[in-house]
């Protein structure tokens, strides 16, 4: 038995022999071609670049209509670089004056250009190489009349495991077949991750070395929760997994009848969950798991799916869409957060800088500040979509009280030109920010008097208060919300919220983790969002305990020195209260 630990992109547990997808390049021969075959080379070179073109055209109307438009951009890359005559020119001169066969001067060139991207000193780029050999596999398909042999030869069940994934590979498989995806290389916001989150596929990826250390047909367990690959498990390991497969399928069939239940405590107070959400057709699911609106709405997953700059009309479609599939349950739309793990092409906000600390960097609002024409796309797209339906604006990363001020003027210049253009604008939009930065949970009471709400963003906050990079993995066991100091923090900006009469509710990870429900219950949390299938779990424990049961452990937990002791704490309440539900079972954060 051996485990790997990578990143985890996508939520789910699968047991299933391993499919190993042989990591070998494509390797073409190379044929010199007789100059009365020139053109028998070239016109075979149009017809695989035609068919390309239709095929990639075709995936991305069905990935359209399964996943929604915004996936679907990631293939207009590929249909870029078709229809690229800089490309095709160089495929046609080393027909031409190499006189090579049509095959090997596609596999050639895309090969230098892979090459050439995977030395980029820009991520964009260097993120595109599987791209590039994906186009490549596709065009010498139609050259040589070979398939994708890996993938086409699965015929059962399987976890597949890769060196890494290509879009279309991802958007092809086999949702019957495949129970889980695990990738040595790939981070938080590659394709793949994405693509596996939006169709439900438990992933892990930035394995490293998987592929080297598995092989085909082993027995392998994808954590997508913990972020882990265990290769030929020990009976303990499989029984352990089993059960909570078991657990959790068990708890799915039960919290269905929680849907519709109000989340109210055992005393009758009212409690707001929300969703989070990266992309609009999210929206059906976290109405189907109960949600009383979204909380949190990634909007920089629109430019991360992207291969350009989304423009104004395209992102005020995703808003529009978003709030009409929400018929008239609230959307808080979070302005983009680029920058740091989130990082995108080269002339989305600016230069790639190649920053030495991009957490603290030029990230999120700060790049918005700096990129104003970027900004204010943006805005003037929210704020023409926000006369569709309830819906608030909030800015991440804000750690000074000037930030917040020129974002304010900045949203106030958007909506007087969009009044002078006569577009119809909502008349109040609450403002708020995150608060997801110490600074900021410091000087709540500041902030309070300039902001509609809080959102607190334990995910960077926990990072930022503790010095501790939320993706490294050599240090994960550092970061903890449990953190005696995180707690205070959370305890001071929530209380600050209700003296001043300010929104609050927190949407980091911890919102979905049940063990830390009742502590911020007590702390007196009422607004919660998460990820969508926490929603359920969440609710069942509110709706278990009182107000009064909640205050008394937050108390207590406020009182230990160390993580630890906390999270044992709390895991041992919520064993207290849920004793079958939660039996066992161990968090991440
Ligand atoms: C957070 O930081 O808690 C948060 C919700 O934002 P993100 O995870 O997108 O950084
Ligand atoms: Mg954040």
């Amino acid at each position: 038995m051996h485990t790997h630990k990578g990143i985890p992109v996508s939520p789910g547990i699968a047991i299933a022999p391993a499919f190993v997808l042989d990591p070998d390049r494509l390797r073409v021969r190379r044929q010199s071609v007789p100059a009365d075959e020139v053109q028998d080379e070239l016109a075979e070179l149009d017809g695989a670049l035609a068919a390309s073109i239709a095929e990639v055209e075709q995936l991305r109307a069905s990935t359209e209509d399964m996943l929604g438009s915004e996936l679907a951009k990631i293939f207009a890359f590929h249909l870029g670089m078709l229809a690229d005559a800089h490309l095709t020119q160089q495929f046609r001169h080393a027909i031409e004056r190499e006189r090579v066969n049509a095959a090997y001067a596609v596999y050639a060139v895309l090969h230098r250009l892979a090459d050439t991207f995977l030395h980029h000193k820009d991520r964009y780029f260097r993120e595109r190489v599987t791209d590039i050999y994906d186009l490549q596999r596709r065009i010498l398909g139609h050259l040589t009349g070979g398939q994708d042999q890996g993938l086409a030869a699965i015929s059962g069940p399987c976890i597949v495991i890769a060196r890494d994934l290509t879009p279309s590979q991802t958007a092809t498989l086999d949702k019957t077949l495949v129970r889980a995806l695990a990738t040595d290389l790939g981070g938080r916001t590659s394709h793949t991750a994405i693509l596996a989150h939006a169709l439900g596929i438990p992933a892990v990826v930035g394995l490293e070395d998987a592929t080297r250390n598995v092989n085909t047909g082993e027995q392998v367990i994808v954590d997508g929760h913990r972020g882990l690959l265990v290769a030929e498990p020990d009976a303990a390991q499989l029984l352990q997994y089993r059960e909570e497969v078991d657990r959790i399928a068990g708890l799915a069939e039960a919290r269905r009848e929680l849907r519709d239940l109000p989340a109210k405590t055992k005393d009758g107070t009212l409690v707001e969950l929300h969703g989070n959400i990266e992309f609009p057709n999210e929206v059906a699911d976290a109405l189907d798991n109960g949600a009383d609106g979204i909380g949190l709405y990634r909007t920089e997953f629109l430019y991360l799916a992207s291969d350009h700059e989304p423009a104004e009309d395209e992102q005020y479609e995703a808003y529009r869409e978003t709030i009409c599939r929400l018929e008239g349950k609230p959307l808080t739309i979070r302005t983009l957060d680029l920058g740091a793990d989130k990082l995108t092409h080269d002339g989305i906000g600016g230069e790639d800088h190649d920053e030495r600390n991009p957490f603290l960097g030029c990230r999120s609002i700060r790049l918005c500040l700096q990129n104003l024409p970027m900004f204010k796309t943006q805005l003037r797209a929210i704020l023409r979509a926000s006369s569709e339906g309830p819906v608030r604006i909030m800015f991440p990363l804000i750690s000074q009280l000037m930030e917040l001020r020129q974002a304010k003027m900045v949203l106030n210049d958007v909506r007087e030109d969009l009044e002078d253009e006569g577009v119809q604008v909502a008349g109040n939009i609450p403002v708020g920010i995150m608060i997801e930065v110490p600074s900021a949970a410091l000087q709540a009471r500041s902030f309070a008097y300039e902001v509609d709400f809080f959102s607190i963003g334990t995910n960077d906050l926990i990072q930022y208060t503790l010095a501790v990079d939320r993706g490294n993995e050599r240090i994960a066991s550092l970061y903890s919300a449990a953190h005696p100091a995180v707690l205070t923090l959370l305890k001071e900006v929530i209380r600050t919220a209700d003296r001043t009469g300010t929104d609050v509710s927190l949407c980091g990870e911890m919102a979905g983790q049940p063990e830390y429900t009742m502590l911020l219950l007590g702390l007196g949390l009422r607004r919660f969002s998460m990820t969508p299938p926490a929603i359920p779990e969440v609710k069942q424990v509110l709706r278990a305990v009182s107000v009064e049961q909640a205050r008394r452990i937050a108390r207590k937990a406020s009182g230990f020195d160390t993580d630890r002791e906390v999270l044992n704490y709390l895991r041992d309440e919520l064993g207290r209260i849920m004793p079958e539900a939660f039996d066992g079972r161990s968090i991440g954060y």
